[in-house]
């Protein structure tokens, strides 16, 4: 059969993740399955038996990382495939399983069809990438790609108070491989979108050519708290109203900076919090996002700016602290064309995009050549037992990492399409 008509086994696909998703789930239809808890422990023991019976030959590395090898005819570098399989707490099915499996579906077909590549293959399923139990999340991949050392992350405190590297071991994956050494020559991750566009949009495939940058800040408006009922208007120094003006100014600056600027208010409190009381003192957070390092900055200056002003309007003070900033994230050019042009062959429509989301993919990408692959999430619904992909969009992302796969690991037999 030539290689240009290979296509994964969907229903085999589908299967392997619904076995995937009973493990850890919850009374009300989602997955529970955090980092290093007994539920992840069950689902790598599956993965790692999946992976034994497609012939790969399985390392662990020190931060818990599970990667399935299979020869290629070279020593070159190995084409890498895949995403995480913890979850969230009330996670749907299909975000990071979907990834690993899909490329486990890959490692099938080539196994069934007796197809050598050039280039080894790697099935990769990274730890903690969700970041619930241990913070921070894609921890894996960060330490895989030298962005965090391995003695910082065994040593993270978990919010439960267990300890990651004692977790670790406890479940029986603290590996001896060192991170980092299965070193690839190219990196792609497919992933359910987790956001609408694809699904508004009835476009079947995203090619994701980067992650947007994240700053994060805590802002605290500081006033004087009095009675709520003898303070007159003009005397008051209302930490809660200057807030409140602090957050509608987060919807404006979204729509100032325009294109794909985020950004959010998630978190606030309000000191005494009193029924009766004019507030002192409010601490709120503010999530800023673009995939531009321009447009992020001139949000953050549109903050200062803004909180400058409220100061000035409102008898307030403002203390700004930035919390983290993760800058945004330009996956390969020519890994990203390579998958268009793939989807393109296989008659499948497809649209750039960035993700919103953090994934591993944009640690991968400090080390090799990245890019992602996203399908349709009905309703954009995710982190939620709600989430859904159909089988058709799960088919097509399946057959576009297949194909990517043939093309970036040099097949050798058939005829060569791209
Ligand atoms: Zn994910």
């Amino acid at each position: 059969m030539p290689t240009s008509s290979l296509r994964i086994n969907a229903p085999r696909l589908l299967a392997n993740l619904e076995c995937l998703s009973r493990i850890g789930k919850l009374p009300d239809g989602g997955i529970c399955r955090l980092a290093l808890s007994d539920e992840d422990k069950l689902a790598r023991d599956q993965l790692v038996t999946w992976m034994d019976e497609s012939g790969l030959d399985i390392r662990i590395d020190q931060v818990g990382n599970i990667f399935g090898v299979r020869a290629g005819l070279s020593n070159l570098s190995p084409v890498m495939l895949g995403s995480h399989i913890d979850s969230v707490i009330g996670a749907g099915d299909f975000d990071g399983c979907y990834g690993v499996l899909a490329a486990l579906e890959v490692i099938n077909i080539l196994n069934e069809n007796g197809i050598v590549t050039k280039n080894p293959i790697a099935v990769a399923s990274f730890s903690n990438e969700e970041g619930v139990r241990y913070q921070p999340g894609m921890l894996g991949s960060s330490v895989y790609s030298g962005a965090l050392d391995i003695s910082n992350a065994l040593n993270i405190v978990g919010v439960d108070g267990s300890i990651y590297g004692g977790e670790l071991e406890r479940i029986g994956y603290a590996g001896k491989m060192r991170s980092g050494d299965i070193r690839p020559g190219v990196y792609v991750e497919l992933h359910v979108e987790q956001g609408p566009l694809l699904d508004r949009e009835r476009i079947p495939i995203g090619v994701v050519d980067g992650v947007v940058g994240i700053s994060w800040w805590e802002v605290t408006v500081s006033g004087g708290a009095n009675h709520a009922g003898t303070t007159p208007v003009e005397m008051r120094r209302d930490a809660g109203l200057a807030a409140a003006k602090l957050v509608q100014k987060t919807r404006e600056i979204a729509l100032k900076v325009g294109g794909d600027q985020r950004s959010t208010c998630g978190m606030i409190r309000f000191f005494p919090n009193a029924i009766n009381v004019i507030p002192g003192k409010v601490i709120l957070t503010v999530d800023l996002r673009n995939s531009g390092e321009a447009g992020l900055a001139a949000a953050e200056d549109l903050l200062l700016t803004s909180s400058r002003e409220i100061e000035a309007s409102d008898d307030v003070s403002i203390a700004i602290k930035l919390l983290e900033k993760v800058p945004a994230v330009k996956f390969d050019k020519d890994v990203v064309s390579s998958l268009e042009k793939i989807s393109g062959a296989l008659g499948i429509r497809s649209r750039r995009m960035i993700s919103g989301a953090g994934h591993d993919a944009q640690l991968m990408a400090r080390i090799c050549p990245t890019a992602m692959i996203f399908i349709p999430s009905k309703g954009g619904v995710s982190h939620s037992p709600e989430e859904f992909s159909s089988p058709e969009a799960l088919t097509d992302g399946g057959n576009v990492l297949l194909h990517s796969l043939l093309v970036f690991a040099g097949v050798v037999d058939g005829d060569q399409r791209f």
